[in-house]
């Protein structure tokens, strides 16, 4: 288990889960919480026991399947209700009986809350504070307090908002996490309100939304002014901006403050992470999160390269290794030789001069077209290979492919692609349908592809973006298609640019399976 000087404190499956459009079953949170125990955080927050049958689940089928080797699980809860005891409440029981080691309760700290919201005086929900953690803490378990709308609340009435952390930390509470639930705090008055705080209690922890863009900023705020426990979530999940992005704060304290948060090696693997959650959240990884976002550490290429390739670390924070992130050359028109030979050294290929300049032309003549390799990396390592081998040595041949798009009878739009391919000396011909032109060519494809290379079921179209590029000295405007892909280690775009816009997308999509099946080991 993690040790105790500083909490982490991951809240992903219970805050998190508030933001719109994220679903969790109890599978994806038991998984998720597997990943956030392989980064080493401290603490997993399951869920609300008794208040959502879900989470019930969860924390029930978590004391046999979860073998968490970091991590305590904690549940999530409310102090009991006003004018009955702690011990009678059947809300407090499903906390007491959810198997969690921690439990973390919520309790009002803002006056006008207690009144308006809870409707109850002040003095009682002091005695609610009381009553459920010194009830739980007899029967156990520990106790963390969740203060919630406490900032709000100190500016309103500071000694009240103050009584409530001592009553809790008198009552056997070990952490009272300050809650800036409406996300409205700015650093310097945060930090001020938390130097208040610590010192009447127990250990002082933060809990930030991200309202102002400063979660993170305040977090930090927080651990300078004493808080040494911190919460946050997975990727910043969570409810209107989300909540502090749990892994940059914990980047930040390890990487700038010499914090020793988590192993080293469960660091190094962050960036993994990081994605293999949004694999169960299904929700499309930001490219541009700080630390392990796909452009965290891209360069664009051109007037940096040059010194870039003599030494990278004058061009990036950090070495991204330590989050298991990579340099990334972004290859643009602004593509000199020195990038494309540093792009091409990141891919693994020693380049010969000429070659890198006849790449380089072929980039530039490309990119006058409206191809764009900034974004689809998969494309340009296609390319140079092409440039290497001296021709395209590829998987599967195309002799013809073909699309109806019908709106039928009862209205509904269906498509129905054909497909020829000639691979590994058969010929192919299948034919899939789809709810689109693209989705019926990529499943014609890999109906006629997968008895051949059985790899292709485990990729996947993640995402599909179009763009009408503008005509330029005379010519028509032409049309861009990206495609993303992945498959269980990683994803990659295509790209492909014509004036039809299905041509387009057949180029991107007839790379994104070339470059799968290269990823899955076949060489061509
Ligand atoms: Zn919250």
């Amino acid at each position: 288990m993690a040790d105790d000087r500083f909490h982490v404190y991951d809240t992903t499956l219970r805050d998190g889960a508030q933001q719109e459009g994220l679903n969790l079953t109890v599978v994806d949170k038991l998984a998720v919480a597997r990943h956030l125990d392989a980064l080493g955080v401290g603490f997993i927050e399951g869920g609300w026991p008794g208040a959502n049958p879900k989470d019930t689940e969860f924390f029930r089928r978590a004391q046999t399947e979860l073998d968490l080797k970091h991590a305590q699980l904690a549940a999530f809860g409310a102090t009991r209700r006003a004018g009955m005891k702690a011990a009678d409440d059947p809300l407090v029981a499903a906390l007491r009986e959810s198997g969690a080691p921690v439990v973390t309760l919520v309790a009002k700290s803002h006056d006008r809350h207690v009144e308006l919201a809870l409707r109850t005086t002040l003095q009682e929900n002091l005695a609610m504070i009381r009553d459920t953690v010194s009830h739980l803490r007899a029967e156990g378990q520990r106790v963390f307090l969740d203060a919630e709308h406490f900032f709000d609340g100190y500016k309103s009435n500071p000694d009240y908002a103050l009584e409530v952390l001592r009553t809790a930390a008198e009552a056997g509470a070990s952490v009272i996490a300050l809650c800036d639930t409406n996300g409205g705090m700015l650093p310097d008055e945060l930090a001020e309100v938390v130097h208040a705080a610590v010192g009447t209690s127990a250990r002082i922890g933060i809990h930030c939304h991200d309202d102002t863009g400063c979660a993170v900023a305040n977090s930090l705020a927080a651990v300078k002014a004493g808080a040494t426990h911190v919460q946050g979530c997975a990727n910043g999940y969570g409810e209107r901006s989300g909540n502090a992005n749990l892994f940059t704060v914990v980047a930040n304290l390890q990487l700038k403050r010499g914090f020793d948060l988590v192993p080293k090696e469960a660091l190094a693997d962050m960036t993994r992470i990081a994605h293999a959650i949004t694999e169960v959240t299904n929700v499309t990884p930001n490219s541009h999160a700080p630390y392990v976002g796909v452009s965290a550490f891209a360069h664009k290429a051109g007037l940096h390269a040059s010194a870039i390739k003599v030494d990278p670390n004058l061009y990036q924070h950090i070495d991204p290794a330590e989050v298991g992130n990579d340099m990334r050359m972004l290859v643009s028109d602004m593509a000199g030789r020195a990038s494309v030979e540093l792009k091409g050294r990141e891919l693994g290929y020693e380049l010969a001069p000429d070659t890198s300049r006849e790449l380089v032309n072929r980039v530039k003549e490309m990119e006058a077209k409206g191809y764009t390799f900034e974004a689809a990396d998969a494309s340009f390592e296609l390319l140079l290979r092409d440039t290497v081998a001296g021709e395209s040595r590829r998987h599967f041949q195309v002799e013809s492919w073909r699309v109806i798009v019908e709106r039928a009878r009862g209205g509904e739009v269906v498509s129905e692609a054909t497909v020829k391919l000639h691979a590994k000396g058969e010929r192919i011909v299948a034919t899939g349908e789809g709810n689109g032109p693209v989705n019926a060519l990529d499943r014609a494809v890999r109906l006629g592809l997968e008895r051949l290379y059985p790899e292709l079921a485990g990729v996947e179209l993640i995402d599909f973006k179009v763009r009408i590029l503008e005509g330029a000295h005379g010519t028509d405007a032409v049309t861009r298609v990206l495609i993303t892909s992945s498959d269980a280690a990683g994803e990659w775009s295509t790209v492909g640019v014509d004036e039809n816009i299905i041509e387009a997308s057949w180029q991107a999509l007839e790379q994104a399976v070339t470059y799968g099946l290269l990823r899955a080991g076949h060489t061509a």
